[in-house]
């Protein structure tokens, strides 16, 4: 019997472009699922991805897209990379750009258009071909079980994951036109969201099957607090939602076969010649003091507000900080500000894929006080590098990180110091334990050990997506 086709659109894929954890996904997951399924990538074929390098070529497809009175054209290209197929769409108005989204400060005034386009695409291939189910992620693919509704033909299955219900694709009722969205749509049950038009709303109302990317996250969302004003909605769609932990590549992540790093390792001995060079590599120095890193987008989401709360004070214990990330120019100003103060503070400014796996490699703490975190995979990768993760209790996190203080060497899970409360007081105090912990080194050797021999990859989750998407697609078969 032939394998059955599954299309996995995404608007990042590493290491084709990537501004944050769902290129990770896009290129992990689909890996996991491959035994399973005969699996599509699709995403845009941004001006930055660089064509030569990974055998990118036209696939002699161009066609035509009729969106609110405009014609755009479309043109499909496709590569093989590490045994996947990928297809990528060209079309000048959603790809000639420099950034993904838009400049750090903001997404560009077009997004609407851009991505409805991508969607529209992609119905086009499945026109084109039959697909069993298109697994769909975040706003920018969520039009699509909208136009395949719409469109009537299309007999494929679609499974919506919310990556991060924070950005929700919002745009001013006017793109309803510019997209060609029938006006009937524009209902509280639809996509309207107060007078505004939501991307995200019609995943969630269209899709089969609904699910985001931790347990926790999943029950957060039907809530005030977390629920992003979508909590109602979701509620109402809480039968086909589901919370599925997402995992990290066991290849791309392993300080074992690390092709970023001069020096992979395979423990503790390895990460300290990794600490050595990287702190060469900087100028910070003190190979014996701890050293926390913090690598993220700079964003309220991520506890930057908290960061910048509470670094001065950790810089001010015998110890080092590493900082890398970009985002709200705000942030940036704050940051240098303190580290001008404190020679033992070392930032980076910027995307660096590279750098970021040295970091990983040298660092003992990984700070990450998310005020929310739908799941968070830089905590995963922290532990396969054998660092303790302090994290605010949320979500993924929450999921992922298990109290140090019940450390069981049985466990197959990570262990890092976790606090509850959001406040510079709590993450403080979590720092002290990390601390305390750190000076306890056969304590902290031992849970480092651990965190490095955990399975975080997809095996688990991959099943329970299977899983889904049989169940999906069985309904089909019975309806
Ligand atoms: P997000 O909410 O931004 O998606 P995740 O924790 O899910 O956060 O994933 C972030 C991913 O992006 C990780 O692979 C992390 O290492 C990477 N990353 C984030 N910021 C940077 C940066 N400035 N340079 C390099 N890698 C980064």
């Amino acid at each position: 019997m032939s394998r059955q086709k599954v299309l996995f659109a995404a608007s990042e894929a590493y290491p084709f472009a990537k501004s944050g954890g769902l290129a990770d996904v896009a290129y992990s997951l689909p890996r996991a699922l491959h035994s399973e399924y005969d699996l599509l990538v699709v995403m845009p074929l941004y001006q930055f991805v660089e064509r030569e390098r990974f055998g990118i070529v036209s696939l002699g497809i161009s066609f035509d897209i009729d969106m609110g009175g405009h014609r755009y054209p479309v043109e499909l290209f496709g590569c093989h990379y590490e045994g996947l197929e990928y297809c990528f769409v060209y079309s000048p108005l959603l790809c000639d750009r420099a950034f993904l989204y838009g400049p750090p400060e903001k997404g560009y005034e077009d997004n609407a258009l851009r991505f409805a386009l991508f969607n529209y695409a992609i119905l086009a291939l499945l026109k084109r071909e039959k697909y069993l189910l298109a697994h769909l992620n975040d706003w920018q693919c969520a039009l699509l079980p909208l136009l395949i509704k719409e469109e009537g033909t299309v007999t494929t299955k679609t499974l919506f994951t919310i990556h991060n219900l924070a950005y929700q694709g919002l745009f001013e009722a006017s793109v309803l036109e510019e997209t060609g969205i029938d006006r009937k749509y524009f209902t509280p049950e639809g996509v309207e969201f107060y007078g505004k038009v939501n991307f995200m709303k019609a995943g969630i109302a269209y899709a089969d099957m609904v699910t985001t990317v931790s347990p926790t996250y999943a029950k957060e969302i039907l809530t005030a607090e977390y629920g992003c004003g979508l909590e109602g909605f979701l509620t109402v769609h809480r039968e086909k939602l589901f919370g599925i932990v997402n995992g990290i590549d066991p290849k791309h992540f392993s300080p074992s076969a690390d092709k970023f790093l001069m020096v992979p390792y395979h423990d503790l001995r390895g990460k300290h010649v990794n600490k050595s060079m990287y702190l060469n590599e900087t100028d910070l120095a003190g190979k014996d003091k701890p050293l926390f890193i913090f690598i993220g987008r700079f964003s309220s989401q991520k506890g930057l507000g908290l960061m910048i709360d509470t670094i001065g004070w950790i810089a001010s214990q015998e110890c080092n900080i590493a900082i890398l990330g970009e985002g709200d120019s705000k942030y940036h100003q704050a940051l240098e500000k303190i580290a001008k103060s404190h020679s033992n503070i070392h930032l980076e400014f910027g995307y660096d894929e590279s750098l970021s796996h040295r970091m990983y490699a040298a660092a003992d703490f990984f700070l990450m006080p998310s005020l929310f975190e739908p799941c968070g995979l830089t905590q995963m990768i922290a532990m396969k590098y054998a660092e303790v993760p302090i994290v605010h209790a949320v979500g993924g996190l929450a999921d992922t990180v298990q109290d140090h203080k019940y450390f069981d060497e049985k466990s197959s899970k990570g262990y890092g110091i976790r606090f509850k409360t959001a406040s510079s007081d709590a993450f403080r105090e979590a720092v002290l334990e990390g601390f305390d912990l750190y000076r306890d080194k056969q304590r902290y050797n031992k849970i480092t050990e651990h965190n490095m021999d955990c399975d975080f990859s997809w095996r688990e989750s991959a099943k329970v997506y299977v899983g889904l998407y049989k169940k999906i697609t069985k309904e089909r078969d019975h309806g």
